[in-house]
């Protein structure tokens, strides 16, 4: 695990320039279709709805500085500052200095947490969950339920492919687990989910809690070892499987990992699938912050790691992390009849759907704040459907768009300028309808 200490270096980097406050950080002239959505914006969820420095990245970048100089003790002040964030990584996109400002966060949570102060009561709540034999998920669900959606293949160890749900496919968003088996049978993969999958661990690790989560990283390395290659339809676990479990085990995956949406996009590429049914409906996309830019910084960062020559190499990162956040958009562009119209904040710029790094649960209105701000750049564009790929995501969408229509059934306003007339669909869940 890599502790804040082994962070100190590249912390000592941060020169409190807080271009991490912006999307679009050095780009003023950047126009936008509108007044309220141009040039540099404000893009960190954390620090939008609590306005002041200690909640954005920059403000955490020196609390975790002064914290590792002793100038800072262990508090639940400090816990409560640094976990209000979503994770979602704008503020990396940002830092001239390359910082790896998320992991510094989640490694300050977790130095705060194993100085002896108590996670807060939501976050403990998912490790006692996860921890527990009868659910091993953080909603409490039975365990035994983990697989009750599918009547598929169930623990099939002769085939070299899984599809790994995740507790939000499996006990939430049960649809987005039905699509994503529907299309892995119609693209002709031989899979299986597995009923001793347990949480990816994501919020845990998120949180600070990485006791709990060194357990279920063992435990799903064990679980799926002899397999080739596990599919994902959440971003969270792709994330966490993609970019934290070799960081934090140290050692490489010993399967290959996919996310839906690459897969789909491959087999467009290699002329391997052709969407022929049209989806005739006016479209804006939302990037989610751990499938998208996480993988896209990942890359990125690989690329430089390895590099010998960064003058050389800095370019082909940056060309290597703009491709990957085209991806999504040449899958979208494959679909007859779809009008895409894009937001502001995207694909690095992204603005946070505002649900994960543990907020969700633990600081709803902030994740509510967000999530309605971000409906209200996608009604900003015109168009009716808000589309994405990760079922977190969807779950706070939904939720944003029930609070504006209820606001609108309460003060009698038409409300549908900030999103209240949006469908949220998720991206599995039409290309189901269009794959035959
Ligand atoms: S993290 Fe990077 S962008 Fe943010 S204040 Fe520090 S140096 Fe500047
Ligand atoms: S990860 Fe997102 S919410 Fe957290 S400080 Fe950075 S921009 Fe703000």
């Amino acid at each position: 695990m890599v502790t804040l200490d082994e962070l100190r270096k590249i912390n000592a980097r941060c020169i409190h320039c807080r271009a991490c406050q912006y999307a679009y950080s050095g780009e003023p002239d950047k126009e936008g279709e509108t007044e309220e959505y141009t040039g540099m914006l404000q893009g960190c969820p954390a620090g939008i709805y609590y306005g002041w420095e200690g909640y954005f990245n920059s403000g955490k970048q020196w609390m975790a500085r002064a914290f590792l100089n002793d100038e800072l003790p262990a508090s639940r002040e400090l816990l409560e500052v640094a976990e209000a964030c979503t994770t979602c990584g704008m503020c990396e996109t940002q830092c001239p200095n390359y910082i790896d400002t998320v992991h510094v966060t989640e490694a300050l949570r977790a130095a705060v947490i194993e100085s002896g102060v108590e996670p807060l009561d939501k976050h403990k709540g998912f490790g006692t969950r996860v921890r527990d034999p009868e659910m091993k998920n953080p909603y409490a669900e039975p365990f035994t339920e983990r697989t009750k959606w599918y009547s598929g293949d169930v623990d099939n160890k002769d085939v070299k492919v899984a599809y790994f749900v995740g507790c939000t496919g499996a006990y939430r968003q049960q649809h987005v687990a039905d699509h994503t088996a529907s299309i892995l049978k119609k693209l002709g993969f031989d899979f299986t989910v597995m009923s001793e999958e347990v949480c990816c661990g994501s919020p845990l690790l998120r949180t600070g809690q990485r006791d709990v989560f060194r357990e279920v990283m063992e435990r799903n390395l064990e679980v799926f070892k002899d397999f080739d290659l596990l599919v994902y339809s959440c971003a969270g676990c792709y994330k966490t499987f993609r970019n934290d479990y070799p960081t934090m085990s140290g050692k490489p995956l010993p399967f290959k990992v996919k996310h839906t949406v690459d897969l789909v996009y491959e087999l467009l590429q290699e002329g391997k699938l052709k969407i022929n049914k049209d989806y005739a409906e006016k479209v804006t996309w939302h990037d989610p912050c751990h499938s998208i830019r996480h993988v896209g910084l990942a890359i990125k960062k690989e690329i430089l790691e390895n590099s010998k020559n960064w003058l050389l190499d800095e370019r082909a990162a940056k060309k290597a992390e703009a491709e990957y956040y085209e991806m999504p958009r040449e899958v979208l562009r494959a679909i007859p009849g779809i009008e895409l119209r894009e937001m502001y904040r995207i694909k690095g710029d992204s603005f946070c759907c505002g649900a994960g790094g543990g907020v969700k649960a633990q600081f709803s209105d902030m994740a509510m704040a967000t999530a309605k701000e971000r409906m209200k750049e996608a009604a900003s564009t015109g168009a009716d459907v808000i589309m994405t790929s990760c079922p977190f995501c969807i779950t706070n969408f939904s939720d944003a768009v029930k609070a504006l229509k209820q606001q609108e059934e309460e003060t009698g306003k038409d409300l549908s300028d900030v999103g209240s007339k949006m469908k949220v669909v998720e991206l599995l869940e039409v290309l189901d309808q269009l794959i035959e």
